[in-house]
């Protein structure tokens, strides 16, 4: 990516920017840190100056994109529509461009390997569930945390608080489910064939989110939906999209494209908000595939009438991830799929206009910012006195449930999916 058609992009949509203000308190960082430099119109100002070459692009000028979250509620909000979000990628397009500046992101070996080495290898991704099963049962990660260096290590302790670990199912040949080290090809409808659908996997939500996953198939399955899941598809790129690689974020929604149209596949079904975003956004290039959110798909798909939902008389609440409040504007969906459960108040979160910290790999290069917002909605969750937290994107949700589990609050995170699948008599 050459930083001269970053620059000029940047150029353009900078200007779009009237300095009105309105975006400035919903934005978190500027409602945190009360600086300019940290708020949307400072920072279009900043990568202005930069292009236009009044500033230089110094270690303050990364530091103040890399605080951004890329939430864009400051979009959402926007009077001008001004496109932010695709601002801060050019503008740390930019930045990694300009080889002898590395910022905070860039510089974490352990990011770089991950990012390269494993988000897009779906083959060694799928190695390393059964790895992390095997630490998880043996108690490892508990070990390696007694050692006080162990905790100051943000992605050692984040990884020591997930969830046990969960293993796709395949139908065995007596009709059973049965745990299984990989997905199968394809899942058949339970019914009558009402259509076929892809399944997007993911990168880290394939290891970490079997449950979501092995969820939507079993619903799509009792609607009528036979579920493929090409065995080549990979990353949907937003980690490297956000980290200024959008060579590499482009060259794996081709990777993609070719995976579900090989497969014959025009209808993707995605599982994180996050995911579907990206994908969407890049649905140019996707061509002909449509990529829908399983909440925004089983909102009209049809075989309702002939599944049993058991009750549950809760009141869930729900979180509202970025990407569906702040972008798709497919927020309402999560709420209509769980007010399917007969007995269900579905609530939003207070607070649920503010991003959770979370944002792709934030919560790991910017963990004190990424602190504050999580104890807010800590605090906003033990308020709501609910069992439940639902939301609809996997990084929120790994994001709080380590929250709550640090703090031993026994409070349930998962996707509406999982919950509604449950109540439709899932279990493995
Ligand atoms: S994307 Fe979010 S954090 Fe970044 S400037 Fe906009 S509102 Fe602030
Ligand atoms: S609301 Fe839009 S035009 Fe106004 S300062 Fe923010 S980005 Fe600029």
């Amino acid at each position: 990516m050459s930083p001269k058609f970053s620059e000029k992009r940047i150029l353009v949509k900078s200007n779009q920017c009237v300095s009105c203000g309105l975006c400035l308190p919903h934005c978190p960082t500027y409602r945190l840190l009360k600086s300019e430099a940290d708020s949307p119109r400072g920072r279009i100002a900043l990568m202005n100056g930069v292009v236009n070459e009044r500033i230089p692009l110094n270690d303050k000028f990364i530091q103040h994109m890399d605080r951004c979250l890329t939430c864009r509620a400051c979009e959402r909000v926007c009077p001008n529509h001004v496109e932010f979000g695709n601002l801060i990628d050019e503008a740390r397009t930019l930045i990694a461009n300009q080889s002898k500046f590395f910022s905070s992101n860039q510089n974490s070996v352990i990011k770089v390997l991950l990012k390269k080495l494993l988000l897009v290898k779906p083959a060694r991704l799928e190695l390393l569930r059964q790895f992390l099963s095997f630490l998880q049962k043996r108690r490892i990660f508990n070990w390696l945390l007694a050692f006080p260096l162990s905790k100051k290590n943000n992605l050692l302790e984040f990884i020591s608080r997930l969830p046990s670990v969960e293993f796709p199912y395949i139908k065995a040949v007596d009709g059973k489910y049965v745990k299984s080290n990989s997905w199968g090809k394809v899942y058949l409808s339970q019914v009558q064939e009402r259509g076929k659908v892809g399944l997007f996997l993911g990168c880290i939500a394939r290891i970490t989110d079997a449950a979501t996953l092995n969820a939507s198939i079993y619903v799509l399955n009792c609607l009528g939906y036979s579920v493929h899941i090409p065995s080549n598809q990979t990353c949907c790129g937003a980690i490297h999209q956000h980290s200024g690689e959008l060579d590499l974020a482009a060259s794996l929604t081709m990777q993609n494209k070719i995976a579900f149209e090989e497969a014959g596949l025009n209808i993707i079904i995605t599982t994180s908000s996050g995911c579907s975003l990206q994908l969407l956004e890049s649905e140019a290039d996707m061509n002909t595939n449509s990529i829908i959110d399983i909440n925004r798909f089983l909102a009209t798909a049809e075989g309702w009438e002939s599944v049993q939902i058991e009750p549950l008389l809760q009141k869930i609440f729900v979180h509202d991830p970025c990407s569906l409040r702040n972008v798709s504007g497919d927020q309402a969906y999560p709420y209509e799929l769980i007010s399917r459960i007969p007995g269900v108040q579905a609530i939003p979160l207070t607070n649920n206009d503010q991003c959770c910290g979370a944002a792709g790999t934030y919560f790991l290069d910017q963990p004190e910012l990424a602190g504050m917002l999580l104890d807010e909605k800590i605090i906003s969750i033990t308020e709501s006195g609910t069992k439940y937290i639902v939301t609809s994107n996997i990084g929120c949700a790994m994001h709080i449930a380590c929250g709550l589990y640090k703090k031993n609050i026994d409070i349930e995170v998962l996707h509406p999916v999982t919950l509604l699948a449950r109540q439709m008599g899932w279990k493995l």
